[in-house]
């Protein structure tokens, strides 16, 4: 047995997810819509089902998604990509997350990982051999500084893994911090695995900014993208990685021996997806802002004080500003089995020094779920 699983806990999503299923509570922990998707989406890929062929799609995707995720990332954020040999299909983000590390990291090399970092980075580092170097934000502002990359990077640094928009501090970094991190990177010829399966979920009329864009990171960047964020289809693992020839034919070879290959259904109806028109975007962000809001509204009414999401489909609640003197752990699990609802601490994901203080919810609901959850958030005041 490998010490790494036999040890490692489950997965804090899970975790509550199961809590919320036996004791009955609202789930606004693990990130999911409680709808079904786009009709349209959805109906493209049980369409697909019967008219495709449902045998082994080509090992780098289907070319049609492929050329999707050129064409879109042209459109909604100015790169210039080609679809055959910069864009590769993966089943889902955590596939791109572990075929993009696996594939770049040596034993002993340094990997920068900034916390609060999504929880399946970490364990895909150590497994690689990697040697972890944390930067630690901290809220309100959770921004990077020069002194925390001063002691983070070294001789040694081969990787850099970032989140943007940012789970679970719905934050999301400013052109600023994009600039100084490419500086550091270039400096120390390393490369940025960008995790941006965030990237349309983005409010009050920002624009996502991919570090791919930055000077000097072209070459070396692997952007991660996920059809399962952008079209509110969590289940369905459909993802990709886009990044320069030199690095995609090495992100390929561990990417065939993952999983090989996704679903042709479900690449074709997100293929059909990304080729929507720019209405539906707006409309999907403008609907996740009035969820926001709603949520964020009855929770300050009821004397919660919430942090702002600026991205993502969480908000968090800042425990000492709310009159809770207690760890967000023990929180999140008094909350779910007392107060009838599921939240995500926080400080799950941090490796040392925990930021302690804040605990998660998901907004992606329906009024009624949000309305149920507010209902009970006030009760356990
Ligand atoms: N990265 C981040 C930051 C996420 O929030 C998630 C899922 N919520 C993933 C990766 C995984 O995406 P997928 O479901 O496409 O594997
Ligand atoms: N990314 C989702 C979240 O942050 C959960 C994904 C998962 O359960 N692995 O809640």
């Amino acid at each position: 047995m490998n010490p790494l699983y036999a040890s490692m806990p489950t997965t804090i999503f899970e975790v509550m997810s199961g809590l919320a299923r036996e004791t009955g509570a609202i789930n606004l922990g693990q990130g999911f819509p409680d709808s079904n998707g786009p009709p349209d989406v959805v109906r493209a890929a049980a369409d697909a089902l019967t008219t495709m062929s449902n045998q082994y799609p080509p090992m780098a995707g289907l070319p049609e998604l492929r050329k999707a995720v050129a064409d879109h990332y042209g459109r909604h954020q100015g790169l210039d990509l080609d679809w055959q040999s910069e864009v590769t299909v993966t089943s889902g983000a955590t596939e791109a997350l572990a075929a993009a590390i696996l594939a770049l990291v040596s034993p002993g090399d340094e990997v920068v990982l900034i916390q609060p970092m999504y929880d399946a980075y970490l364990p895909l580092v150590l497994r690689a051999g990697g040697v972890p170097r944390f930067v630690r934000l901290q809220p309100p502002e959770w921004r990077l500084t020069e002194a925390a990359l001063e002691e983070a990077f070294s001789e040694k640094t081969r990787l850099v893994v970032i989140n943007n928009p940012v789970n679970p501090t719905a934050s999301v970094w400013p052109e600023e911090d994009l600039a100084l991190l490419a500086e550091w990177v270039v400096r120390h010829d390393a490369i940025v695995v960008s995790d941006e399966v965030w990237e349309h979920v983005i409010f009050d009329g920002r624009a996502h900014q991919p570090i791919m864009a930055q000077p000097g990171m072209r070459e070396r960047t692997v952007k991660i993208g996920s059809g399962g964020k952008i079209f509110s289809v969590t289940g369905w693992k459909v993802g990709w990685m886009v990044a320069a020839p030199a690095l995609t034919r090495v992100l390929a070879k561990a990417h065939q021996f993952l999983t090989f290959t996704t679903p042709p259904s479900l690449q074709a109806a997100v293929a059909y997806g990304l080729g929507k028109d720019e209405d539906y975007f707006v409309e999907m962000r403008a609907e996740l802002a009035r969820s926001r809001d709603r949520l964020t509204a009855g929770l300050s009414a009821a004397g919660w004080a919430v942090l702002p999401s600026q991205g993502t489909y969480f908000l968090s609640i800042d425990l000492p500003g709310s009159g809770i003197h207690m760890d967000d752990e023990t929180f999140c699990q008094m909350l779910v089995r007392e107060g009838g609802v599921a939240a995500i601490p926080v400080s799950a994901f941090y490796a040392e020094n925990p930021v302690a203080s804040v605990a998660r919810l998901c907004f992606a609901k329906r009024d009624e779920t949000i309305d149920a959850g507010i209902a009970r958030m006030t009760e356990a005041r």
